[in-house]
C-alpha cells in the first residue's frame, strides 16, 4: 500500500524578490522539498510539474499580480487543491479580504517574522496531510485494506480512455471466493472475514506490475485492473491467482470443489474503440466468471465475446 502521508512535504514559493526567496528557503528548509520562482508565469508552471501542498505567494510582482497567479492556479485541476498563502507588504482589511476571495487560505505581512511563517505554512502542510489521509481512506475497503468499488469505477474510467488513446489491450478480472456463503455458514462470520483478508491480502500481494489495481467489487468479489494486457495474459495471471489461493491451504470442509478455500476467475481484454464501453469489458468478464463456476469452480476462463 502506497503511503502519501510519508512523503516529503513539497513547498513552492513565487516572489519575484531574490532576497525574499532566500529569506523565505532559509526559514522553510527543514520541512520540505522547496522549489522558488520569480514570476508567476514560471511559478504556475512549476506548481503543475510538481503538485505542491503549499505555495507563498507575492502578491506584488510585476506584469502577473499574485491575485492573477492565485486565480489560475484554482483554475486548474492539477493545482487547485494546494493552500496558497499570500506575503504581501500591504497589510490593510481591504488587501487581506481580496487575497481571501481570491481563494488564498492565509496571509503573511512583510517584514516576514520567522516563526510566524514557519507555523502558517505547518498549519497548512498538515491540513494537506488530513485531506490526503481522509482521501485514502475513502478509496480504501474498511475490512480488506484494498481499493473499494468507488475508486475502481474511476480508475477504469480513466485507464479505459488511456487506452483506446494508446490502442492497448486492457484487461480485467472479476475474482470470486467458490462456496464463501458455505463458509461463512459453516465457520462463523469473524473466520469469514479472516479469509476474506487474507484472500485479498493474496491478490493484492500478487497483481504487484505497475499501474495495475486491485479493489474490493463485491461481497466476496474482487476486481483487477490490468494495463496492457493480453486475453492471454490475464488468463496466466488469473491461473497465477487461484493457485496462490489454494497455496494458502484455508480449510473448506462445506466446498464441494476442493477441501481447502478456492477462487474462480474471469478475464477479458480488449482495446477499447469507439464502439466498446466499460460495461463491455466489465460484462465480458462476468460472462467468464460464470462460465469458470458453472465448469466445476477453482479456475480462470478467458472471455470469447471481448
Ligand atoms: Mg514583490
Amino acid at each position: 500500500m502506497n503511503s502519501l502521508a510519508e512523503e516529503q512535504s513539497r513547498i513552492l514559493i513565487i516572489d519575484d524578490s531574490v532576497t525574499s526567496i532566500r529569506l523565505l528557503s532559509a526559514i522553510l528548509k527543514d520541512l520540505g522539498r522547496i522549489w522558488f520562482a520569480t514570476s508567476g508565469e514560471a511559478g504556475i508552471a512549476l506548481a503543475r510539474e510538481h503538485q505542491p501542498q503549499v505555495i507563498l505567494l507575492d502578491v506584488e510582482m510585476p506584469l502577473m499580480s499574485g491575485y492573477e497567479v492565485c486565480k489560475l492556479l484554482k483554475e486548474n485541476s492539477d493545482t487547485r487543491d494546494a493552500s496558497i498563502i499570500f506575503i504581501t507588504a500591504r497589510s490593510s482589511m481591504e488587501s487581506e479580504i481580496q487575497a481571501l476571495e481570491a481563494g488564498a487560505v492565509d496571509f503573511i505581512t512583510k517584514p516576514l517574522n520567522q516563526p510566524v511563517v514557519r507555523a502558517r505554512v505547518c498549519t497548512q502542510l498538515n491540513v494537506q496531510r488530513q485531506a490526503q489521509a481522509l482521501i485514502r481512506l475513502a478509496n480504501r475497503d474498511g475490512l480488506t485494506g484494498l481499493f473499494n468499488r468507488r475508486y475502481f469505477n474511476e480508475m477504469i474510467a480513466l485507464e479505459f480512455s488511456r487506452h483506446q488513446r494508446q490502442g492497448h489491450f486492457l484487461g480485467l478480472a472479476l475474482i470470486d471466493i467458490d462456496h464463501f456463503k458455505a463458509f461463512n455458514d459453516g465457520y462463523g462470520h469473524l473466520n469469514g472475514d479472516t479469509c476474506l483478508s487474507m484472500v485479498a491480502q493474496t491478490i493484492a500481494l500478487e497483481t504487484k506490475r505497475p499501474g495495475e489495481i486491485v479493489a474490493r467489487y463485491g461481497g466476496e468479489e474482487f476486481v483487477a485492473i490490468l494495463p496492457h494486457t493480453t486475453l492471454e495474459d490475464a488468463s496466466k495471471y488469473g491461473a497465477w491467482l487461484c493457485e496462490k489461493v489454494d497455496d494458502l491451504k484455508i480449510p473448506h470442509q462445506f466446498s464441494s470443489c476442493a477441501s481447502v478455500v478456492t477462487i474462480s476467475v474471469g478475464v477479458a481484454a480488449l482495446v477499447p474503440s469507439e464502439n466498446s464501453t466499460i460495461r463491455d469489458l466489465i460484462n465480458a468478464a462476468d460472462q467468464a466468471l460464470y462460465r469458470a463456476k458453472a465448469a466445476g469452480r477453482n479456475r480462470v476462463v478467458a472471455s470469447d465475446s471481448a
